[in-house]
């Protein structure tokens, strides 16, 4: 059995049966919260037994929601690696920069957490049929785990999704149809397809184990730096699942007494200027985004235009201290060069966000050069072959070369 005692609506404060199945909360039509039995967490869990466990997120089991391990659905969920940077922080001017890079997940981003967990939850009720609408890299890691699963999976997604998430899908043989709208017009396909078809919805955050899965990025974190949280964290923030994971994540770990200092990161949520409905919120002190319109990016996994959890990213972002912050778009294929060109690191269009992002919040002051700053790369750059041209010089094998041009 797990230590979950309840789900708990993030908006209402309602609380739910864990083991009925749940999407949004039916009183509000907002995001709900798995909780936990802290206290009896605290004791039965410990440091201590991290010792000796597999590299995979699921050493942290204890903290997840999964009741029978027998029910884990999983393509190996590896810690991902924490790069120190040293060209790419003096380009900067800081002196310690660090990369979490996501994209070593299976599926290639960091989606695989949390669809890892919602694929496992789904197995434990019985769970046969499940649906998503995706910007790109949520559908590909869904595809992944409901065939791992034997689960029959529906992916839609707008026309100009990135190819590879397009065929993706289609290997890993989800039932994919592309739709000529925006994610929005998909989410809304899936909940007709729900009464009609029996789907179990797994949208980002409209069922409730997403968060925990995304969750295992700050339990992960913490145990890397050594229980000292780094001073500063940027996330590219769509629907913002893992910024509000991460938050989750820390509050858990304070509870159970295994931070060694009580100061948190602040929480940056970074957004491209094509597409900021979380900044424009940000900035007028609002708790509650409006929708962006005319939302386009290539950074796909930001084509959020409206997120049903933007109270609880806003919330993070303010507890912590941060900020919401847009980079402009234009800039993209710029950061995504400069980090491989200084560090040998592929980031996605998402992550290069974030250093856009950095380098306006060095400009206002917001963070320091002596800071710990960590970047996630939620995604593998070679899923993204249309961010980037390479405007690359010919050689022609008839000719003799001309070696003044080399
Ligand atoms: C989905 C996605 C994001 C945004 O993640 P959220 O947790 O939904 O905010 C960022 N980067 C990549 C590569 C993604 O696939
Ligand atoms: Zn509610």
């Amino acid at each position: 059995m797990s230590f979950v005692t309840h789900l708990e609506c993030a908006n209402c404060g309602q609380r739910y049966e864990a083991a009925q199945v749940h999407n949004l909360c039916p009183a509000c039509q907002r995001p709900l919260w798995v909780r936990y039995d802290l206290t009896a967490l605290k004791r039965a869990f410990s440091k201590r037994a991290l010792f000796g466990r597999p590299p995979t997120i699921w050493r942290y089991l204890e903290m997840l929601p999964v009741n029978d391990p027998a029910n884990i659905v999983s393509l190996t969920e590896t810690i991902t690696p924490i790069l120190e940077t040293k060209r790419l922080a003096a380009e900067f001017g800081l002196q310690h920069l660090f990369v979490k890079d996501e994209s070593r997940l299976p599926t290639g981003s960091f989606k695989a957490r949390g669809m890892a967990l919602a694929i496992s939850k789904a197995k434990e009720f019985g769970i046969t049929r499940v649906a998503v609408p995706t910007a790109g890299n949520a559908g590909g890691a869904m595809a992944a785990y409901a065939a791992r699963a034997g689960m029959e999976a529906y992916v839609f997604m707008p026309e100009d999704t990135p190819a590879i998430n397009q065929k993706e899908c289609y290997l890993a043989g989800a039932k994919t149809f592309l739709v000529n709208g925006l994610i929005t017009d998909c989410g809304k396909i899936v909940g007709e397809g729900k009464q009609t078809k029996g789907w179990f919805d797994v949208s980002t955050l409209k069922e409730p184990y997403r968060i925990e899965g995304k969750k295992t990025m700050g339990l992960e974190l913490a145990e890397q730096f050594d229980w000292q949280l780094p001073d500063v964290i940027l996330y590219p923030t769509g629907g913002g699942t893992g910024l509000i994971g991460m938050w989750k994540a820390f509050a858990e770990l304070e509870a159970l007494g295994w931070l060694k200092s009580p100061k948190k990161p602040r929480m940056f949520a970074c957004q491209s200027t094509g597409c900021a409905p979380i900044v424009v919120a940000f900035d007028k002190g609002e708790r509650f985004a409006k929708r962006f319109e005319n939302a386009a990016t290539i950074a796909s996994g930001l084509r959020v235009p409206a997120a049903v959890g933007d109270f609880m990213i806003l919330d993070a972002v303010r507890q912590s201290g941060g900020l919401a912050i847009a980079a402009p778009e234009a800039d993209i294929p710029k950061w995504m060069r400069l980090a491989s060109t200084k560090e040998g690191i592929a980031l996605c269009p998402e992550t290069a966000v974030c250093l856009g992002a950095l380098e306006l919040l060095m400009q206002r002051g917001a963070v320091k050069s002596d800071e710990r700053i960590l970047v996630f790369n939620t995604g593998a750059a070679q899923k993204y072959p249309e961010a980037v041209t390479a405007p690359l010089p010919r050689l022609d094998v008839t000719k003799l070369i001309d070696w003044e041009k080399i």
